[in-house]
């Protein structure tokens, strides 16, 4: 496999998980994107940096270019936080979305949740 390739492999990887812990404890999307993106992307230039024991001429292209990169990865990995994390409208379960308008027992009685 080409350095590029395995260059690439390391970006996406790093990127991956920087997301998955920045959105576990950011709560806000876009926030924790950008987070993400600029933890990620100082990383993996550090990480270039140790491999190949010198700054690269276009680091700085690099940079913004494996940022936007690393955005995208963070937005896309956001998404599904974002979906379970979104307030639910009043009146439904907060666990499963039902409609609980009328409800009387206490409990939801699609998934149990107390009320
Ligand atoms: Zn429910």
């Amino acid at each position: 496999m080409s350095e590029g390739a395995i260059g690439i492999i390391v970006l996406c990887v790093t990127a991956i998980v920087v997301s998955l812990i920045v959105h576990t404890f950011i709560r806000r999307i876009m926030l924790a994107t950008v987070v993400s993106a600029t933890i990620a992307t100082i990383l993996f230039q550090v990480l270039a940096y140790l491999h190949a024991g010198y700054l690269d001429p276009f680091f700085l292209i690099a940079v913004v270019v494996g940022w936007c990169w690393d955005c995208l990865i963070a937005f896309v990995i956001g998404i599904p936080f974002w979906l379970v994390r979104k307030p639910r409208s009043r009146g439904h379960c907060r666990r499963c979305g039902y409609d609980l308008t009328g409800n009387v027992f206490g409990v939801c009685p699609e998934c149990g949740t107390p009320i």
